[in-house]
């Protein structure tokens, strides 16, 4: 086989900035309004809770911001990650489309979220911040920014959902090994934990209610900030690295993809691969055959695929600024399943626009389906996939047997978001037959879109 397997791109070609897609957009993005006014909030708003280097990130339309050296620095210790032809994929599958998949579980932590840890760590060393505050559900975003704390000298407290501090041990272990701390959540450090455990003294917690807790200890303490792993506009412009290191990759592959695919938990891994893409085509270049872009959720939380676009909450205590966004109700609990990242209500503002925009498609898959689609990959490839890229992986899957039924040779590009070490225990229930694809409570669902703030036109 002459083709190559493994495309790496030397250190000098690592992007040196970041692609913001903002400065592209065709109509613009709705504004966060202010959870008491209902008014658009302005950079002050925020100022209780991010440092304003990355508040301006926010709201930034410049096309590119520059990615600060000392990170670059960081990120030199894993970027540029590779992009892989899954020529034994292919194989497998008998498909005739060429599939690519950009791995990003080469990081520390083994996933994506150190390309934004680790820049949100150091803008708030260089603000002067002693300590950061976070949720984290599986444990994967806790553990990356308690690896990007201990680079630039930030204390980090994690909140961690109480089914998963219980359940996934050696996620807080990794969490203690880079220094940070580690409580269960709903704790009784905060007025909002304390109000739930006071209904609820065995509360199994919730991505909402960390989140809750984490931005009050950011907003009751002076050097203190609070850094969310998804969903925000400068977490998904942080990402965009790695669709820039994918575009140089293909290129040396002399390839264009037909189809991306990414999964979507608040939607940044997603948003990293795709949007480079996406602004190259609203800027008129590249090709002139319109690319599919394509995301993948599970069906028991499927915000994009069921949920309403409109004005919600971030979180469940009601703290965070409303901001519009495809969501399930803030009240909304998703039944149990493994993917711990993907069970968010809501989804970020940009790509939620995007789809209200038709710039990208949405599909939804039960996680049996998803874990098959892992395992075929994993007897393939070798990599064993997190539960929640086996969301895009299963996507990819999907697109190259209809090439196969069509007969056509598309060139596929895929997001593998991180790797499933982690999660073993996930993949022996799987391999029992222990897994059960539990449906979401539609009665449930339409409560929670019932409580959807009302917000004026
Ligand atoms: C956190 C996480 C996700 C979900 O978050 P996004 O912002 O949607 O990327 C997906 N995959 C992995 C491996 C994660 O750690």
């Amino acid at each position: 086989m002459n083709t190559p397997t493994k495309f790496v791109l030397d250190e000098s070609k690592m992007p040196r900035d970041w692609y913001n897609i903002m400065a592209d957009l065709p109509v613009p993005l709705a504004p966060p309004l202010h959870p008491g006014t209902l008014q658009p909030i302005g950079p002050d708003d925020l100022a209780p809770l991010f440092p304003m280097e990355l508040i301006m990130q926010e709201v930034s339309a410049e096309r590119t911001v520059p990615i600060p050296e000392p990170v670059r620095e960081v990120f030199r210790l894993w970027r540029p990650a590779p992009l892989y032809r899954a020529h034994r994929l292919e194989k497998a599958l008998g498909t005739p489309a060429k599939i690519y998949y950009k791995y990003e579980g080469v990081s520390p932590a083994g996933s994506h979220k150190p390309n934004t840890a680790v820049p949100q760590a150091w803008y708030n060393a260089q603000a002067g911040i002693k300590r950061l505050s976070t949720e984290t559900g599986a444990g994967q975003w806790g553990s990356s920014l308690a690896f990007a704390g201990a680079l630039f000298g930030i204390e980090v407290t994690v909140y961690q959902v109480r089914v998963s501090y219980d359940q996934k041990p050696y996620r807080r272990a990794l969490m203690e090994t880079y220094g940070a701390k580690c409580l269960p959540s709903p704790s009784d450090t905060t007025n909002c934990g304390r109000a739930i455990l006071a209904a609820n003294p065995d509360h199994p917690g919730s991505l909402g209610i960390a989140i809750s807790e984490a931005v009050e200890v950011a907003a009751s303490h002076d050097d203190t900030k609070y850094a969310l792993g998804s969903v925000l506009n400068h977490v998904l412009m942080h990402q965009t690295i790695i669709g820039q290191e994918a575009m140089l990759q293909l290129e040396m592959a002399g390839d264009d993809p037909d189809v991306i695919v990414g999964c979507t938990g608040g939607g940044s891994n997603f948003a990293g691969i795709c949007f480079p893409f996406i602004g190259q085509q609203l800027r008129g270049g590249g090709r002139t055959k319109q690319r599919r872009i394509v995301a993948v959720e599970p069906s028991a939380c499927p915000s994009l695929t069921r949920g309403k676009f409109a004005y919600d909450f971030g979180d469940t205590g009601h703290l965070t600024p409303l901001t519009k966004m495809h969501t399930l109700g803030s009240t909304f609990t998703p039944p149990g399943f493994h993917a711990g990242g993907l069970r968010y209500h809501g989804m970020a503002p940009l790509v939620s626009h995007l789809k209200d925009l038709g710039l990208i498609e949405a599909t939804a898959y039960p996680q049996t389906a998803c874990f098959e689609a892992g395992v075929l990959f994993a007897r393939a490839e070798g990599i064993v996939p997190a539960p929640e890229a086996n969301h895009a992986v299963k996507g990819a899957i999907v697109e190259a047997l209809r090439c196969k039924a069509e007969g056509r040779s598309e060139v596929i590009l895929f997001n593998l978001c991180g790797h499933g070490h982690f999660d073993m225990s996930a993949y022996a229930n799987y391999a029992a037959g222990k897994l059960v694809d539990q449906a979401y409570d539609e009665n449930e669902l339409a409560m929670a879109l019932a409580g959807l703030p009302s917000v004026p036109a």
